[in-house]
């Protein structure tokens, strides 16, 4: 794997990872990571313009006609306290890369030098999302919002994420849903409060509360084909004053992940009657509130079977189908209007300890994984700027 991508490369993206990896910004706040991506793409002589606050986004024109790809990279890192023992750990305390992020952006840097120096044989156009705030609020949208597709027009886009469900050296790549959709629900119950000794005169929103839990895993385990998929989690359960005091109001908050848009189209109205007739039961009225997040990311099968078909061949990368995730990704938003497909890089290694999964305090990172994926995003812009691989 390694012979595909010069070793200097390698080094210079594993350099850079670290010292991204060293000072974590948050999402929107990613200023030194953006002039770190700016720097280095000046010295390619790439040209780079910044929007969405944070992002970035560059352009390679080839030298020869062809379509155009994009390649994407999120920059943010997430407020947690470093404790992996890795010796480039975070130097900011309570801010920590474990979602392999910092990766991402050295591997796209690697990607477009290598892009860069094989520019006379390129063809059309390849363009480079830095992309802030995937972990929330979201940049994919505001970087949609500022023409990133638009001009030159992106025919298909992909993005890594590094998986230590992967061995490193492999990638993994799911036709169809990869991440799941994540929505917000809010919902608070009322009563009538009153002394714990008289119920009778009071109407208690705690047993309304304790059945509307209940209640709703109906929806996953009755109400949805069990071949589907859906989850409704009730995270926070909050209400009452003390012991003897019966409690006139109950909050929940929950999160909804499904992959199938008419699957969650259909959540809500289940949602309300539900919950709205279970506190009705209980004497109780209930207010019931959706937030709808990011959507599904749905890779194009024609893309995905042509890509696989085509790393395999040209990288010799093995390449596994892996099951999608309830997780979510803002990448759906770019998904949603561009043939796209995400590609999981395996970076598993018991030896070096990238075993934990993203979001923990302990995750380490296998730079191994790095030329692997600096030669995937290769494969992906020679593939689609050539024709070589085509979306449906
Ligand atoms: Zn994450
Ligand atoms: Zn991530």
């Amino acid at each position: 794997m390694t012979a595909l991508i010069p070793t200097a490369t390698s080094e210079r993206a594993i350099a850079i990872r670290r010292e991204i990896h060293r000072h974590p910004e948050l999402g929107f706040e990613e200023h030194r990571t953006s002039a770190l991506v700016e720097r280095e793409l000046d010295e390619l002589g790439i040209e780079h313009r910044r929007v969405a606050q944070t992002g970035v986004v560059g352009v390679i024109r080839g030298a020869l006609p062809g379509r155009t790809a994009a390649l994407r990279a999120d920059m943010d890192a997430l407020p947690i306290d470093e404790d992996s023992g890795e010796a480039c750990s975070s130097e900011v305390p309570g801010k920590m890369h474990a979602c392999g992020h910092d990766a991402h952006t050295a591997m796209l840097l690697g990607a477009a030098r290598e892009l860069m120096g094989r520019r006379a044989s390129l063809h059309g156009n390849v363009v480079l999302l830095f992309q802030p705030a995937e972990e929330g609020p979201g940049g994919a949208e505001p970087m949609i919002a500022a023409g990133v597709l638009d001009d030159p027009r992106v025919d298909a886009m992909t993005m890594l994420h590094v998986d230590p469900r992967l061995p490193t050296g492999t990638i993994g790549i799911t036709p169809g849903p990869v991440n799941a959709a994540a929505d917000e629900l809010h919902v608070t119950i009322r009563g009538v409060g009153g002394h714990g000794g008289y119920p009778h005169k009071a109407v208690d929103a705690i047993p309304a509360a304790a059945a509307t839990v209940l209640a709703l895993q109906n929806i996953a385990a009755r109400e949805t084909d069990p071949l589907a998929a859906i989850v409704v989690t009730i995270g926070t359960i909050a209400g009452g004053y003390r012991n003897n005091v019966i409690a006139d109001r109950v909050t929940l908050t929950g999160t909804i992940r499904s992959y199938d848009p008419a699957i969650r189209r259909g959540v809500e109205a289940r949602i309300r009657r539900i919950v709205g007739g279970v506190a009705a039961a209980y004497a109780c009225s209930a207010d019931i509130a959706i937030v709808y997040g990011y959507p599904p990311v749905v890779n194009d099968p024609a893309l995905a079977a042509a890509f696989t078909a085509y790393v395999r061949e040209r990288n010799g990368t093995p390449v596994e189908a892996l099951p999608p995730t309830m997780g979510a990704e803002d990448f759906a938003f770019f998904a949603e209007r561009v043939p796209a497909v995400v590609v999981r890089l395996g970076i598993y290694n018991e030896l070096r300890g990238s075993v934990h999964t993203g979001h923990s305090p302990q995750f380490r990172l296998d730079e191994d994984a790095i030329p692997t994926g600096i030669a995937t995003l290769v494969a992906f812009a020679k593939g689609v700027t050539s024709g070589a691989i085509q979306p449906q």
